[in-house]
Formats: structure tokens, C-alpha cells, sequence
């Protein structure tokens, strides 16, 4: 979470950070600030609220300076406020420094810092870093790049990615990357450095990515990229090929919706990527021969695990597939060992959780596959064999492309389990057409949909019931109902509400019922029918093939166009974001940042 930005070398330094942290406004967004160097004093704005109050803050004010540094919050430690706000300045003004992550031990540092007469003047972790940078430089005055990593790293505990500048060096900026991302781009005038490649491309697309534990200063004139330990450094490059439009909103009133339009093509460009690495998973999944395999993930992404083993259990694996929540697998982890592949999806590849329980499968010598949309993340760095699910840039806070991605990445591992026939594969792929098609289809029936959004938007509560493969998709539904339209949707195994929710049925509260999964599609019409008895109000999304069900009762019911089981179920998933979505009008939020929430979610 939060996203932090550096630059050197650019005559407009407030427009180019301000530019760059607009790109990384959706790691956080609860208050953004910027310090920039200006002949060895720093000008420093910082406010509470997105970005467009600091915009407005210093519109009107000409900022000189050829370099800075900001930063957008995600708070951790301290409320949102304009003094909590990111850089900090040290006491005696000589350090300014950004932060993204976590300083666990940093009672203790403010601790030592007001022994040395520091005073603290908001109530954040990362203030620390600023002040024991300065101490640092005080009581070594011939500090070097490699000890100022030396001292930090041994110093500060926890999670961070950070930017450091020094008044009296105000063409270099210092990057330290410890479990949070940090990545940089050199051009002939300019050095930019980022939590994100997203704000990186508009500079170059050639991308230089930190490893874990290494640290960068940057000038004009030099770069100097070394490890915590001082070994080899061994370097990083990706070329990113996103379209910058990709990340503008191009017409459309939100992000959420333009990206909800480009699913189309963004499961066609997953097909291509899958087609090109199909080779190379099979031969994975064949060498490692697992006897389990566990889908490890976090929000949106873990229910394709869930969606992968309801599927498993239907086509008659014979290996256990499962699925495992990021934050609880460390400490609750099931047996693992070399014959265990695990699968780690993360669309921003940064997920603190997913990354910890990732890095306790290796060290059971489990095979992990990473499956990332964020080329260079972390996470995709942990990985045996890395998948790119190639859905491009997601602005909006809620995911879409991705995790569409994410369930067919998820159907076609197992698919890989249960053939490996390579030409089988291939025409189980071919079938992402017709997906891309009827996601098309889907979108064209808007209007119908965005009416009952509209009877949703009226209500608090609601249950989302489905059974077999239906149940991951209404994990789905409900979270993108939480998060897109603060409607409290839960989710539940239609067979399993009459053992005690259906209590809170009375009239009027709605309950949507998902019809994609053939094999148990009567049976979940029969829970339908109970609620519908007892007063509920009952919507459908049908996607199974044939006619409308009859129901007894009045029920607002989406048909969708059929395409061949399991992609059919995906078609529903679209059908919610768009209900989502109206309902989160009608509420009048904004539904690219949902309150108090960050897409890439870096600390545990
Ligand atoms: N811990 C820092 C703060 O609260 C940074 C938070 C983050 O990276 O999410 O300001």
C-alpha cells in the first residue's frame, strides 16, 4: 500500500510528482504529499484527502527544484491527517524521506530518538526513518552509500520501500526495497523511481526492478545498485508493452467500467499467453507430479482456488486440489512437502500475505507456480514457473480483468492435471472465445441489469446462494458488492442457508440466486423456492442452457447468453460486477476508490 515517487531531472518537479502519484493513487489514497529539493532546502506540501486536495494546495505556487520526492497513504500507523502525511523532514531539516510499509519496532527507535532530544511530531512509524538517517549522518560524518544500508537495514524491522533525499545532495535520490516494491527507469534527462511500473512507462518502458533487499542511488551522472549484504548484484530488467491509454480513463465516467469493457479482450490476450506457455506448464506440472496441490491467494483472487477445487472434484482429479487463504496459511499451514504444488495468484504480485505464505511453501520445498499481472512484482519472482495473466493495467480499486483471468488461469491448471495432451489444451483454450464474446453479450444487457442495481441499491443486507461451482462465483459477487456498493452481500451454499441464516429472511430482503452450474442447478432452485416462501425477494442469474425456470413467486431474473460449461460461470461473474457497479452509483460512491480500501495491499 501506499505509493511513493522520486524524480530527478525535470523543469516542472510538482507536475511530473503529482503525474507520477496520480498512477499510484489506487495504492492509497487517504492523504499525498511531496518535498522537493531546491538549492539544498526542501519545500515540503502535504494533505490529508486524495490527491486533488494536494493539487490544489500548491496550484498557483511556482515550486523550482529539479528533483523530489512523494508519496500517496495508505495509513497504518496515525489517522489520515496533513501532519501524519508522507515525506518527513528531520529535525535540523537535512533528510526527507518516504515511506511504504510497515516499521515494526518503532516504539523502540522513537525510544532512542528522544534520548537524542528528537521530537516527534506525528504519530507514524515512519517518521523514525528521517531523524535516524540524520543521526546516523551527524555521528558519521563519512558515511557512505553502503553504510547508510548497512545502518538502515540492521536498523529498522518490518516492511518497507523507501526514498530518501539529502538537502545538500539535491540531484540523488536514495531507494531501499525490503518485501514492498520499488522500481526505476534512467533516460538521458531524467531518473524516475517508483512503487509501480504503471507511473514508470510514460519515461521508459525499460524497466529496472529491485530485487528484495537491495538499494539504488541515482543521479543524472550515476547509478549504484547494490545488496543489503554487499554480494553480487544481480540485475533486473523487464520491457513493459502496456498501452498507456490502458491507464486513462479514455471517455468513460470510471475506470471500473472502462476496464469492466475491456474484459473482452483482455481474456483473448490471457488465451494468447496461455497458448505460448502451455509447453512449459505441462512439462512443469508433469516433472513435479504432485499428489496435492493448494491455491494460495487473498480477496477476489482466492476464489478462483475455490472455483479451481469445486472443479477438480466434478472432472475427478486424482490429486487433492485445495485452497488456502494468504494471511491465515503461515500459521495454520497444512502438510507440505516436495510433492505439493502450490499455486500463488496476486494480481498486483505484491500481496504481503500471499508473498509470506508463498515464501513458507518453498521452504518446504513445495513447487510454486506464480500467477501475477505485475511483471517484476515479488511475487513473480518467487515462482518455479511464472504466468503473466496479461489482463493489463487495473486502475479501479475493485478487480475485474484480473480476476476473470484469475478463474480461467485457475480452470486451465486443472485442465493441465487432468489431460496433457497438448492438442486437448488447446481446444479447451480455443474456447476463450466464445467467452470474449459473450462477456460482450453480457455488458449489451446493462440496462436490465442496472434496473435491478437500482431495487439492490435500496437495501443493506443480502445473500448471494449458489451451489457447486456456483458458491465461488457468489463469494465473488458478494465481495464486489461489499467493496464496489458497502451493500453487506454474504455469500452462502444455497443448501446450507435453511441450517440457520434463513432466519433472517423477511420481507422484501433480497437474495440472489446463481444458476450456472448445471449438475445441481434444480436442487439450488429448490432453496430459492424456501426463501421465496418465507418473503425474500429473489433475483437470478441464469446463465445454464434452455428456457427461464418458473418460479411461484415474482422474481427479477437475468437470463444469460449460454456458452459451454465451465465458462459459462464466468459470464455471471460479469453480470455482478456490473450489478455491483450500478449499485454503487446509486449509492453515490465512488466506486474507483471504495473507502478505506487499496488495491495493492503490501503489508500483512
Ligand atoms: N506505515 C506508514 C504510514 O502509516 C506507511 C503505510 C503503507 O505503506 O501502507 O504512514
Amino acid at each position: 500500500m501506499c505509493g511513493i515517487v522520486g524524480i530527478i531531472g525535470c523543469h516542472d518537479i510538482s507536475t511530473e510528482l503529482i503525474k507520477m502519484l496520480h498512477g499510484l493513487e489506487y495504492r492509497g489514497y487517504d492523504s499525498s504529499g511531496i518535498a522537493i529539493n531546491l538549492h539544498g532546502n526542501f519545500q515540503i506540501y502535504k494533505k490529508a484527502g486524495p490527491l486533488s486536495i494536494l493539487k490544489k494546495e500548491i496550484a498557483g505556487i511556482t515550486l523550482k527544484g529539479r528533483s523530489g520526492i512523494g508519496h500517496t497513504r495508505w495509513a497504518t500507523h496515525g489517522a489520515p491527517t496533513d501532519t501524519n502525511a508522507h515525506p518527513f523532514l528531520s529535525s535540523k531539516s537535512s533528510v526527507t524521506v518516504v515511506h511504504n510499509g510497515i516499521i515494526e519496532n518503532y516504539k523502540a527507535l522513537r525510544d532512542k530518538l528522544s534520548d537524542n532530544d528528537y521530537i516527534m511530531e506525528s504519530e507514524t512509524d515512519s517518521e523514525v526513518i528521517a531523524h535516524l538517517i540524520e543521526l546516523f549522518t551527524i555521528h558519521n560524518p563519512d558515511w557512505t552509500f553502503n553504510s547508510l544500508v548497512a545502518y538502515l537495514s540492521t536498523t529498522l524491522k518490518g516492511a518497507y520501500a523507501l526514498l530518501i533525499q539529502f538537502a545538500d545532495k539535491p540531484n540523488e535520490i536514495y531507494g531501499l526495497r525490503f518485501e514492498c516494491p520499488l522500481a526505476y527507469v534512467i533516460t538521458t534527462k531524467t531518473v524516475a523511481i517508483s512503487s509501480d511500473i504503471a507511473s514508470l512507462i510514460t519515461y521508459d518502458r525499460n524497466i529496472n526492478i529491485l530485487r528484495d533487499r537491495q538499494a539504488v542511488h541515482l543521479s543524472l551522472e550515476k547509478e549504484e545498485l547494490i545488496n543489503f549484504d554487499s554480494t553480487e548484484v544481480d540485475k533486473l530488467h523487464v520491457n513493459v508493452d502496456w498501452d498507456i491509454k490502458a491507464a486513462e480513463k479514455s471517455g468513460y465516467d470510471y475506470f471500473l467500467r472502462k476496464e469492466i469493457d475491456e474484459q473482452s479482450n483482455s481474456v483473448r490476450a490471457l488465451k494468447s499467453a496461455l497458448i505460448e506457455s502451455a509447453g512449459k506448464i505441462n512439462s512443469f506440472i508433469k516433472n513435479t507430479n504432485p499428489d496435492s496441490v493448494i491455491f494460495i491467494a487473498c480477496g477476489s483472487a482466492s476464489y478462483s482456488g475455490v472455483f479451481a477445487s469445486v472443479f477438480a472434484r466434478q472432472l475427478e482429479l486424482k490429486q487433492t486440489v485445495s485452497w488456502e487463504i494468504g494471511s491465515e496459511f503461515r500459521y495454520n499451514p497444512p502438510i507440505i512437502n516436495e510433492k505439493t504444488l502450490v499455486i500463488g495468484m496476486s494480481q498486483s504480485g505484491e500481496t504481503a500475505d500471499t508473498v509470506t505464505a508463498l515464501r513458507y511453501a518453498k521452504s518446504k520445498n513445495a513447487k510454486v507456480i506464480s500467477v501475477i499481472n505485475v511483471v517484476g512484482s515479488t511475487i513473480s519472482m518467487i515462482g518455479d514457473l511464472t504466468i503473466n495473466l496479461s489482463a493489463g493495467p487495473e486502475v479501479a480499486v475493485p478487480s475485474t480483468k484480473a480476476v476473470i483471468n484469475q478463474f480461467i488461469a485457475s480452470m486451465f491448471f486443472i485442465e493441465v492435471l487432468r489431460t496433457q495432451d497438448q492438442d486437448s489444451l488447446n481446444k479447451w483454450l480455443s474456447t476463450i472465445d466464445d467467452l470474449a464474446v459473450a462477456i460482450k453479450q453480457v455488458i449489451a444487457m446493462e440496462d436490465s441489469i442496472k434496473s435491478y442495481a437500482k431495487l439492490l441499491a435500496g437495501h443493506q443486507n443480502m445473500f448471494i446462494v449458489g451451489r457447486g461451482l456456483d458458491y465461488p462465483i457468489s463469494l465473488e459477487g458478494a465481495l464486489k458488492l461489499k467493496e464496489t456498493a458497502y451493500i453487506h452481500a454474504e455469500s452462502m451454499y444455497a443448501g446450507e442457508f435453511k441450517h440457520g441464516s434463513i432466519s433472517l429472511i423477511e420481507y422484501g430482503m433480497p437474495v440472489l440466486i446463481l444458476l450456472g452450474d448445471k449438475s445441481v442447478a434444480l436442487k439450488t432452485i429448490i432453496n430459492a423456492e424456501e426463501v421465496a416462501t418465507r418473503g425474500g425477494q429473489l433475483f437470478i442469474i441464469d446463465s445454464l442452457e434452455g428456457e427461464k425456470f418458473d418460479f411461484s413467486s415474482e422474481v427479477n431474473y437475468i437470463k444469460l447468453p449460454h456458452i459451454k460449461n465451465p465458462f459459462n460461470l464466468i459470464t455471471q461473474i460479469v453480470a455482478l460486477q456490473l450489478l455491483a457497479y450500478h449499485a454503487g452509483l446509486h449509492r453515490n460512491i465512488n466506486v474507483d476508490r471504495p473507502r478505506n480500501l487499496a488495491k495493492s495491499v503490501t503489508v500483512e
